[in-house]
């Protein structure tokens, strides 16, 4: 008997062709990624997600028959993995499709923020070239502070040091060979937010790094410092963070994620200058989009048939 796949959301044609010629598999697509077709759901023995669709508990109950869920995604937050767990269904994710892409955009957040590119364009557009408002920064020299030194703030770390940046991390859950590979000192995350010029981060939603960086953080942390968040919204707060801008303690700052997504119209955030928001676009690129699918195909195929 066929294996149903419902794929929920975007997924590449190519990686859609390659399941649906198998054999092994009924691949159906859902039209919308949060009002999954009940007729399918009930049959489906796997779902291939992104974030646009949640699983609960109230889902796993009616896919009576699912086995596995892959989501294209780096994070888990869309998924109660209580429950997942629960209902005996695997969950798998493709951490790697993305590495690369949410590295570059955090440095593209980076080089905008050091170069004020945000203020300038705005400037050009408005028909002005007062250059000697915009004053940038050079980064060779200059310490850069990785806070989690997984895949990405690996790749980040590494571009850093081909700016000719000290890179300097915090991870108290990597190993030390991911350090030593990198050449990377092991600070203690106080060190860290008192000696980086720039400071980005690359740590997973969990309880622990809920509001990792708040008022306290703020009082010590380096004056003029550039702050960048690609990884979690709630890894900041918020409030805090306008605080300090308001109080002028960084340079700039900028920011694909936020504790509320979409951004509330009325934040703050909007309002600083030397703020750069991006719509948590870390792995939105055409790259990213296709190796997730095809990652996804080949995790589905190596637990239905090998
Ligand atoms: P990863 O699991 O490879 O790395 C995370 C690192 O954080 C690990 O080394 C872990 O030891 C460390 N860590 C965990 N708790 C920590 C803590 N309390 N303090 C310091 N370090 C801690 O994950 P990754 O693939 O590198 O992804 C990093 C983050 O980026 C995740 O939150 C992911 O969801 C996010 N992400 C965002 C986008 C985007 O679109 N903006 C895209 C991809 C990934």
């Amino acid at each position: 008997m066929k294996k149903k796949i419902l794929i929920t959301d975007r997924f590449a044609q190519d990686s859609f062709l390659y399941l649906q010629q198998h054999s092994h598999f009924e691949v159906v697509r859902a039209d919308h990624p949060q009002h999954l077709p009940l007729e399918h759901l009930v049959s489906a023995n796997c779902l291939i997600i992104r974030s646009r669709t949640t699983i609960d508990e109230e889902l796993l109950k009616k896919a009576r028959q699912l086995q596995l869920i892959i989501t294209c995604t780096s994070g888990f937050d869309h998924i109660d993995l209580d429950a997942t767990q629960k209902w005996g269904v695997t969950v798998m994710h493709t951490p790697t499709a993305n590495i690369e892409s949410a590295a570059q955009l955090t440095w593209g957040l980076v080089l905008s923020c050091v170069n004020n590119v945000q203020q300038a364009h705005k400037m050009v557009k408005a028909g002005e070239w007062k250059r000697d408002l915009i004053t940038g920064i050079e980064l060779c020299g200059r310490t850069y502070g990785v806070i989690g030194l997984g895949r990405i703030g690996s790749r980040v770390a590494e571009i850093a040091q081909a700016f000719g940046m000290n890179v300097v991390a915090f991870d108290p859950y990597a190993d030390d060979e991911n350090f030593e590979r990198l050449k990377i000192p092991r600070l203690s995350y106080e060190e860290v937010l008192k000696t980086s010029d720039v400071i980005s981060f690359h740590v997973p939603k969990t309880v622990e790094t809920d509001h990792m960086l708040n008022r306290s953080h703020f009082e010590y942390i380096h004056r003029g410092i550039v702050l960048i968040n690609t990884s979690r919204g709630s890894v900041i707060n918020e409030n805090d963070l306008c605080e300090a801008i308001e109080k002028g303690w960084l340079r700039s700052v900028g920011l694909d994620v936020f504790e509320k997504e979409p951004l509330n119209r009325n934040s703050n955030l909007l309002t600083y200058p030397n703020v750069v928001l991006t719509p948590h676009i870390g792995a939105n690129t055409e790259d990213a989009f296709f190796k997730a699918s095809q990652i996804a195909a080949n995790k589905l195929m190596a637990f239905f048939i090998d």
